[in-house]
């Protein structure tokens, strides 16, 4: 059954009638730019097929109920405040919090839920539920809530519902992602540029690896990292990393005395330098000329703010050996997926060379896909 049919179903089964609408959001992967959103630099993420699908119709007593395939049990809250729903349902109540914090006024609505995102694996699986959700709640409402402000409203009830200090990526992608396209997010000012992302077209394809790989300490990894880089930026006395560029790098490490502090913001500025290459490479229709930068920012995260783990490091090397043009951990890391860019008739013998390599060593076997850039989050029209 297809995810909107299972929303469909899973929403009868709970609540007894249909749906009156459904609405998907898609995760995503990063394809270079990471843990530079929250440093006010630059992104370059691309919506998978992979999606949340929201199916929602009109609540008859002023409360929000929430079910998901994962959880078929319905949550149930009136208006509340942070703290007040706990689990997964948070998400959902953060939305609705968020919204009305930001002057909306959500219609009351049932909601049952259905995803083929992996949950866990760095591919945004929270921001497609926020996002589909957030869109489900604007679309009936009648809510005048323009596109570039959606992404701050799900990323506030993330940060301040849930309680994840997560950066506006995630949210952005899901929301303003659109289909054949990169998405190119400036993280100060919000401005966004579409870059047509065609692989099919040049003989490519994104090969996607879930490295299956357990994620640990993701939390207070992520809080270290984000406070080493506000640490290094009070230093050297600008408002984020994003200020200082390569040009300037030698002469910010020089001040910044500790090493730790040295290697994260060496991987900051390099990293937004690379999105921008990156970014050059396929205005120009420099396809495969981007590999070597994926291969930089893998390193980069290795090394510098070392955020990677044996499986992933091991999926990126056999990659490459298998002839990939480059391959990078994609995601904020401690697990989740590398992308490897591949001739298309070469994804499945990477897939093959990298399952061989995690069975000789023992790790769990991961799973593979070609990642086509899919559409942002919308209503769709067919029940
Ligand atoms: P990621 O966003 O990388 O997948 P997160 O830890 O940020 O990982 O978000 C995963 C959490 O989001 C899950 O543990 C669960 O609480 C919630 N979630 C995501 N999708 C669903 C779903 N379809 N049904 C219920 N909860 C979900
Ligand atoms: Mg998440």
């Amino acid at each position: 059954m297809s995810i909107s049919g299972k929303a469909s179903a899973a929403f009868t089964e709970a609540y007894g009638d249909e749906p009156t609408g459904l609405w998907a959001a898609p995760g995503r992967v990063n394809l270079i730019g990471e843990h530079t959103d929250y440093n006010d630099g630059f992104v370059l993420p691309f919506a998978l097929p992979q999606r949340t699908v929201a199916a929602v119709a009109p609540s008859p007593d002023g409360t929000w109920s929430v079910c998901s395939t994962l959880a078929p049990e319905p949550v149930t809250f009136g208006v509340t405040e942070p703290g007040e729903v706990t689990g997964w349902g948070a998400y959902v109540a953060g939305v609705v919090w968020a919204l009305r914090d930001a002057g909306f006024e959500p219609p009351a609505v049932r909601i049952a839920l259905a995803s083929d995102v992996p949950l866990g694996a760095g591919l945004s699986s929270s921001a497609a539920l926020e996002s589909a959700v957030l869109t489900a709640l604007i679309d009936l409402g009648g809510l005048d809530v323009p596109l570039e402000r959606r992404p701050a409203i799900a990323q506030r009830a993330e940060n301040l519902y849930v309680g994840a200090p997560t950066g506006i990526l995630d949210q952005s992608a899901s929301i303003r992602c659109e289909a054949g396209q990169a998405l190119f997010l400036d993280c100060r000012s919000y401005a966004i540029e579409q870059i047509p992302f065609d692989l099919a077209a040049a003989g490519l394809a994104i090969l996607v690896i879930n490295s299956n790989a357990p994620h640990q300490h993701v939390d207070g990894e992520y809080g270290a990292r984000r406070k080493s880089c506000e640490e290094s930026a009070a230093i050297l006395g600008v408002p984020a990393l994003r200020d200082i560029d390569v040009t300037g790098l030698a002469a910010a490490l020089e001040r910044l005395g500790d090493e730790v502090l040295r290697k994260r913001t060496r991987h900051i500025v390099t990293e937004n330098q690379r999105v921008l290459d990156t970014v050059a490479l396929l205005r120009a229709g420099s396809v495969r000329e981007i590999g070597p930068l994926l291969t930089a920012s893998h390193t980069s995260m290795r090394d510098d703010f070392e955020i990677t783990v044996a499986q992933v490091d091991v999926a990126v090397e056999t990659a490459l050996a298998a002839g990939a043009y480059g391959a990078r951990m994609t995601g904020g890391g401690f697990g989740g997926c590398v992308l490897a860019l591949v001739d298309d008739d070469r994804a499945e013998a990477t897939a093959d060379a990298v399952a061989s390599a995690y069975a000789e060593r023992g790790f769990d076997a991961p799973t593979s896909w070609v990642a086509v850039a899919g559409p942002g989050a919308a209503r769709l029209n067919r029940l």
